[in-house]
């Protein structure tokens, strides 16, 4: 399968300021990639750099293989980028805009703009100047759906949506997927990367920290075991169990995820009458990197 987005040892400047620091990612067609990190991680430069608005200090850069500073023209003809703080033509209506949004891309689908205009509840007649910021992201949203794109690159696309509105964000990017197109996702709404990202990669000051399928991530943490059990003996002593609490007749502890099956072994003989595993979720990932919780555990 073709990477859509290549980057090798990527690194930016601004002056003294190094940005980035040697980012390596891989975005494969069709997938969704999930791009999270704290403010100032380096998310938009590295957005920056693969829209052609900024030129990279050093490493490498493809896009659609291509050079996105080179090769920008052609390059934003084949894809479609929505910021998290749209700026409109005050003066045109979000109807005029789409239409001039999706024509430099081809000729627009009128059914596709209907369909996604009713699916976001916009009212196209509106001139921009009047919409409030829900609003805009919208009229991007529709015209990155309408336009036949075959990579969407969006930086905090949902933000200022409501929930109904960032669920039929959410169809919309299956659906494109669906299509074999390809998505590269900013986003701080973990719960949105983890409903539609089959991999994920972690920025952390201008460095990819982690990255894979997280079910992969999930591996690098530990799972939350809630037990109850007739004879509970030393669950304290136990390798790789970490945080053991007791509520009533109910056991809560984590296991390290190479400890599992140890620890499942250790529990048999223990009578086991009911028992609850719940993965990390990506927030708790999150946190490892980024939160005082998890700080100086080793990952393996
Ligand atoms: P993010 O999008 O993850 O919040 P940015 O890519 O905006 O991160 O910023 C990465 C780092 O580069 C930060 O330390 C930021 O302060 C710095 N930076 C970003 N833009 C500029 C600029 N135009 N001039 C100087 N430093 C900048």
């Amino acid at each position: 399968m073709m990477n859509v987005i290549e980057t090798r040892k990527l690194t930016k400047s601004y002056g003294r300021q190094e940005a980035l620091r040697g980012v390596d990612l891989t975005v494969k067609q069709g997938e969704v990639y999930g791009f999270i990190g704290p403010n100032g991680a380096g998310k938009s430069t590295t957005i920056r750099i693969f829209l052609g608005m900024l030129r990279k200090s050093g490493g490498e850069a493809k896009l659609l293989g291509g050079d996105p500073w080179q090769d920008a023209v052609t390059l934003h003809q084949r894809l479609v980028y929505v910021p998290g703080d749209v700026t409109l033509w005050p003066n045109l209506t979000g109807g005029e805009v789409i239409d001039f949004l999706v024509g430099l891309h081809g000729k627009i689908n009128p059914s596709r703009r209907k369909e996604l205009l009713d699916r976001f509840q916009l009212d196209p007649k509106k001139k921009c100047r009047s919409y409030s910021k829900g609003n805009r992201q919208k009229v991007a949203l529709v015209s990155a759906f309408a336009a036949d794109a075959e990579l969407l690159i969006l930086d905090e696309p949902s933000s200022g949506l409501d929930p109904l509105m960032e669920q039929v964000f959410q169809e919309c990017i299956s659906e494109v997927k669906k299509q074999g197109k390809t998505v590269f996702l900013s986003s701080h709404i973990l719960a949105e990367v983890e409903a539609l990202c089959d991999r994920v990669g972690i920025i952390r000051q201008g460095k990819i920290v982690e990255s894979g399928t997280l079910e992969e991530l999930r591996h690098l943490t530990r799972t939350t075991v809630t037990v109850e059990l007739a004879k509970p003996t030393n669950l304290n002593q136990l390798q790789g169990v970490h945080d053991v609490s007791r509520k009533e007749e109910k056991w809560r502890f984590s296991v390290d995820a190479n400890a599992m099956d140890a620890v499942m072994n250790a529990l048999a003989p223990m009578g086991i009458k009911s028992l609850m595993a719940e993965p990390p979720t990506l927030e708790e990932l999150f946190m490892l990197h980024y939160g005082d919780k998890f700080e100086g555990k080793e990952l393996n």
